[in-house]
């Protein structure tokens, strides 16, 4: 983590929660989390929460996401909800999570669309890369990190990147319990860097913010907020539950701020 950038920490709720739930859950984060002007809350609710819960947050404490959106901005897709539509709702739109692209086979060209669509409406995209098991044991993690972040940049201008945030997020590492060492996490993020320098030159590779998620929780923070090469997280499992949530972005504050946290002393 580098002093001039605000933490960035992102609460992935995915396909769980019904409005009431989302909104007691919002109700004690709202309680447990003060107004930190060096750290950024983001929530990524399902689509149906959005509208109700940008009623209910304290803007200066949390923003909102979507976790995914179609990539035209309107026309006969039934079912679909366009980044158009999300515009005025969200400021960041996480694209291409793992589970978008191996569940429902989202392709790179399709990941790149919505990336471009989300910057179209003026919304940040956090994009989500990341190797499976199979791919880091045949050593292909560079290969999938250089193949994921370069198709998904080639619709975007060099400005738009500068404010990009990427997630490095090792599917091998999501929801399971084992979360990915920091060491390997840093030399993901160098990986991913390196492309974006080799595209974009050194000024959008500095800015561009860069998170770590996988099986994230209170306790594993520190080790992640503390490398140079890390600007934040993205949680799962752990932002369902107010306590543990709130206890990460405490975590990582104190961190950020050069402090201990309890996990540090225990
Ligand atoms: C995720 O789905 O983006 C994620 C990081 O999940 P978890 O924290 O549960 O591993």
């Amino acid at each position: 983590m580098t002093l001039t950038k605000k933490i960035l920490i992102v609460a992935n709720w995915k396909m769980n929660l019904n409005v009431s739930q989302a909104s007691l859950l919002v109700h004690k984060l709202d309680k447990k989390i003060p107004i930190h002007k060096d750290l950024e809350v983001v929530l990524a609710p399902p689509m149906l929460q959005l509208q109700p819960l940008s009623l209910q947050i304290d803007h200066r404490k949390f923003k909102l996401a979507s976790q995914d959106a179609y990539y035209k901005d309107e026309g006969a897709y039934t079912g679909q909800v366009s980044f158009t539509m999300l515009s005025h709702l969200v400021q960041y739109g996480i694209v291409g999570h793992s589970e978008r692209r191996n569940i429902f086979n989202e392709s790179l060209t399709e990941t790149a669309q919505k990336v471009a669509a989300a910057y179209r409406n003026g919304i940040t995209p956090i994009l989500c890369v990341g190797e499976t098991k199979i791919e880091r044991l045949s050593g292909e993690t560079n290969q999938v990190l250089h193949d994921q972040v370069v198709s998904a940049l080639s619709n975007i201008t060099s400005e738009e990147v500068r404010s990009l945030v990427i997630a490095y997020e090792p599917v091998w590492a999501i929801g399971n319990g084992e979360p990915a060492k920091p060491k390997d996490v840093a030399n993901a993020i160098k990986t991913i860097k390196l492309n974006v320098l080799e595209l974009y030159g050194k000024k959008a590779a500095e800015e561009v913010r860069i998170l770590y998620g996988g099986s994230v929780t209170p306790d594993t923070v520190s080790g992640y907020i503390r490398l140079p090469e890390v600007d934040g997280l993205l949680v799962g499992g752990a932002s369902l539950n107010y306590l543990s949530f709130s206890d990460i972005v405490a975590n990582a504050y104190r961190v950020g701020r050069g402090l201990t946290t309890k996990q540090d002393k225990a």
